[in-house]
């Protein structure tokens, strides 16, 4: 697809942030670019409009940038999987391992039904911990998980081989 190509230019990357030797992929620069950004929801759109899917489920902090135009889009509704402590309401949670330590994933109780469809957008794929942690919160309440989405795969880091047979679906590869 030709417009894989300038999304992939869009994306800057800046050498040692946040820390020394990591190669950061920097995608406010895909949305300054109007064409690049909308075409970018536009694939995910395009693959995921007939899929029968009722929640799109976006990954603080930049899966609260591309996933409420895809749910728009494709008619579901947006839930956000956030950090610890900043949904007002009851929550479920779920643990992760990070390089140093664990963090938390939270939903809000009632976001969504057992028997729902749902898609996980985040920006990036790294280790592929993070959409894990969102995969096992969904699935927890009974959600089927259909697929992950990304802008981004780093795949020397292997995420796709951690998420097993559950399928990613990915714009662009990152070094
Ligand atoms: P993982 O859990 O797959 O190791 O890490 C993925 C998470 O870290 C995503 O939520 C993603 O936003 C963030 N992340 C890690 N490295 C980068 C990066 O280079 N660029 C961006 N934009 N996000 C990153």
């Amino acid at each position: 697809d030709p417009r894989i190509q300038k999304i992939s230019s869009a994306i800057r990357v800046i050498p040692d942030f946040p820390k020394p030797g990591i190669m950061f992929q920097d995608i406010t620069t895909l949305l300054l670019d109007t064409k690049a950004f909308r075409d970018t929801i536009d694939l995910f759109v395009e693959r995921y409009k007939d899929r029968d899917i009722s929640v799109v489920a976006g990954i603080e902090a930049r899966g609260f940038i591309f996933g409420p135009p895809i749910a728009l889009a494709i008619g579901a509704k947006f839930v956000p999987m956030r950090k610890p402590n900043k949904l007002p309401g009851e929550v479920i949670s779920e643990e992760y391992s990070l390089e140093y330590g664990t963090d938390k994933m939270e939903m809000h109780v009632g976001a969504v039904e057992a028997g729902e469809r749902a898609l996980i957008i985040d920006d990036l794929i790294a280790t592929g911990g993070t959409l894990c942690a969102a995969i096992r919160l969904l699935e927890r309440v009974g959600v089927h998980v259909v697929e992950c989405a990304c802008v981004i795969e780093l795949p020397e880091l292997k995420g796709r081989e951690r998420l097993g047979d559950k399928p990613l679906f990915v714009l662009v590869n990152g070094a």
